[in-house]
């Protein structure tokens, strides 16, 4: 039966393609076995998942070497990520809203460590994991009330969207004043060495993005009524977390809504200093997920449109 399946996966594939699939199953096999025969040299800060190696991520033309977490498909920037988030959750009082743009299956767990909050999710497209809570609905005009939110993630969603100042003015609209909403972006590298580049379409070999960001973003983001920072998330730890967690290179763009409404407010109070609250210790803490007992009316979201179910 073996046999039999082989050859007509080389029909299939013919020579070459079936070269490279047996190349990549040799591969996994054996980063399978050493996970569960060598040290564990790296471990994911989302999931908890500790073994060898990450895996490779097949993007379109390019790979990038042992960078996704075998269990949660976290990335570099999701596991950075990850400590930050925790941090920012505790502090928020039960009840509150939090909003996930786009969610990421790999930051789900984190979210869903604070039970008693209620974690809502926006996607333009139906995801597995838009979870209990889940909008169906356009960045540019989100269907929630206004200053609805005490934190709002958006990650590698605004290189997606062509009129990123109409994505980040519905952002400023639904989260409350004085919470937080974290913005993560394709940049340069490092993201200040030059301004924004505008594609004027979706680009074919850089992921179907609008633009690279550049040292323009914290103004694009202030015209739309918040304040910004950026800070490097690597910045607070330690080298060696590096490589265990395998972080790439990530700048988190940290804005708050004021507490005064309007736009010369923003612009006119006092530059905003980040905190960085990270640490080592936060990336190595034990791991617990439950299921949250939650509604919609309990969310008082039940006016919004395109529900997902
Ligand atoms: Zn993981």
């Amino acid at each position: 039966m073996g046999l039999h399946r082989e050859i007509r996966r080389l029909a299939q594939l013919g020579a070459r393609g079936y070269w490279d699939h047996a190349t990549r199953r040799s591969k996994e096999r054996l980063r399978i076995f050493l996970d569960r025969n060598a040290p564990q040299r790296r471990r994911c800060s989302c999931c908890g998942w500790a073994g060898w190696s990450f895996v490779d991520y097949e993007g379109k033309g390019y790979v990038v070497r042992r960078i996704v977490c075998p269990v949660c498909g976290s990335h570099g920037r999701h596991r950075a990520l990850a400590p930050f988030l925790r941090t920012l959750l505790a502090e928020l009082s039960p009840g509150k809203k939090v909003l996930h743009l786009a969610p990421e299956r790999a930051l789900e767990r984190t979210f869903m460590e604070r039970r008693d909050l209620l974690y809502v999710t926006a996607d333009l497209i139906r995801r597995r994991w838009l979870g209990k809570l889940g909008a169906l609905t356009d960045l540019t005009s989100l269907a929630f009330r206004d200053n609805s939110f005490s934190l709002v993630l958006c990650s590698h969603v605004l290189e997606h969207v062509r009129d990123d100042h109409a994505a980040l003015a519905e952002i400023a609209r639904v989260v409350a004043f004085g919470a937080t909403v974290l913005i993560l972006v394709p940049t340069w590298k490092p993201w200040n060495s030059r301004r924004t580049l505008e594609f004027g379409m979706p680009h074919p070999r850089f992921d179907d993005h609008w633009r690279i960001y550049g040292s323009d973003l914290p103004a694009r983001i202030e015209a739309c009524g918040m304040r910004c920072a950026a800070v490097d998330l690597r910045a607070p730890l330690q080298r060696r977390a590096f490589e265990r967690f395998a972080l790439t290179d990530e700048v988190l763009f940290i804005c708050v809504k004021p507490k005064i409404e309007g736009r010369k407010a923003a612009v006119a109070s006092r530059p905003h200093t980040a905190r960085i609250p990270c640490n080592l210790a936060l990336l190595e803490r034990p791991f617990r997920t439950s299921a949250q007992p939650c509604d919609r009316q309990a969310a008082g979201l039940e006016g919004g449109q395109g529900w997902a179910r």
